[in-house]
């Protein structure tokens, strides 16, 4: 805000003499670090109580604690996601929280993002795994966009797949054998309100309701041998997530994958943004359709366990014969 006499008015806080850092147009609200703090702790709370029903004492029948494997990247969602999960649940006695990053191989972004996540995890006092797309049989991401237009040739399938299509395939993968291999009771994933809208507009493009229907959190009806996830950042919008890891300083990786631009979601995520700007709200409002279609979804398809299937290979669970990411592999195997 420009004052009269022409210099920079900082707003203060609604809630205390405090100037704000971030305005919360949806709510009209200005909010200083603290108060930013509080606002989405009460909220990712909330939403931690609704997607995560712990009884008082979550240890297994043989004393081991109740697992929270934390996906983290380095960025500023999932920093912020763990450092919440630890104030918020940290210190209960009967629950371990662990964290692992995937090492996807993408020169000048994943290396200084992967040693973040280990100092932030560090920092919290969290034991940090990782593991890389080399060490699960694929390639190094870089790699994989090299041989790109070679898979394309090859394979029908492969033609028009951007390098997401596949980081995103392996990465689901790296991290179902990350929770597995830390025995985990249940997945968290650092997805925000503005991460969530865009998935749901680009299922809704698609005539996809069943994918968004499956969108996490997956607590209320969880698939066999998958920990569910549960994304307790889900109403909380990428802005006041990115003010906050600042505010609090977090350690937080700041740069862009190279690999991302052209991604479908790019374009999703400025037509939401848009939508925002003209309509405040407009993010939330997606996500409550969805809820309300989940629930009309669940009260017409009650047994709906939407054809799942074991891969024939890997044994991930799959809608097809071969899983995506067993498909994949072979096709980088044919291009080498
Ligand atoms: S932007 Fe795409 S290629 Fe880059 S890390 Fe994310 S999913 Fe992988
Ligand atoms: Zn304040
Ligand atoms: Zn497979």
């Amino acid at each position: 805000m420009v004052a009269a006499n022409g210099g920079l008015v900082i707003e203060t806080c609604s809630r205390c003499p405090k100037p704000s850092v971030l305005f919360q147009e949806y709510s009209g609200q200005h909010l200083c670090g603290k108060h930013l703090f509080s606002s989405i702790r009460r909220r990712v709370a909330k939403e931690l109580r609704a997607q995560l029903e712990l009884p008082k004492d979550a240890r297994h029948q043989d004393g081991s604690s109740y697992r929270i494997f934390a996906a983290i990247s380095g960025g500023k969602d999932s920093a912020v996601l763990l450092s919440m999960l630890v104030d918020i649940i940290g210190k209960r006695r009967d629950v371990e929280i662990i964290a692992g990053c995937i090492d996807e191989g993408i020169d000048g972004y994943r290396s200084p993002s992967l040693e973040l996540a280990r100092q932030l995890a560090n920092d919290l006092g969290v034991q940090f795994e990782t593991l890389s797309y080399e060490e699960m049989g694929y390639e190094r991401m870089d790699e994989v966009v090299r041989r790109m237009p070679i898979m394309a040739k090859n394979q029908d399938e492969a033609k028009g797949m951007m390098p997401c299509s596949y980081c995103g395939v392996f990465r689901r993968q790296g991290i179902n054998a990350l929770a597995a291999k830390v025995n985990a009771d249940v997945m968290a994933l650092g997805h925000n309100l503005d991460d969530m809208a865009q998935s749901i507009l680009m299922n809704l493009q698609k005539g996809d309701i069943e994918r968004s229907v499956r969108l996490a959190p997956h607590t209320a009806i969880p698939i066999d041998g998958l920990a569910p996830r549960i994304v307790p950042l889900r109403w909380i919008p990428e802005q006041e997530i990115h003010a906050h890891a600042v505010c609090a300083g977090l350690p937080i990786h700041h740069g862009d994958c190279p690999h991302a631009a052209g991604a479908m979601r790019q374009l999703s995520r400025g037509i939401v943004a848009n939508l925002e700007s003209i309509t405040p709200g407009a993010r939330h409002g997606l996500l409550h359709s969805l809820d309300q279609i989940r629930v009309l979804h669940r009260a017409v398809h009650p047994n709906n366990s939407s054809e799942i299937l074991n891969c024939e290979r890997c044994g991930e669970i799959t809608s097809r014969k071969v899983c995506q990411a067993c498909t994949m592999k072979d096709w980088l195997i044919e291009s080498a």
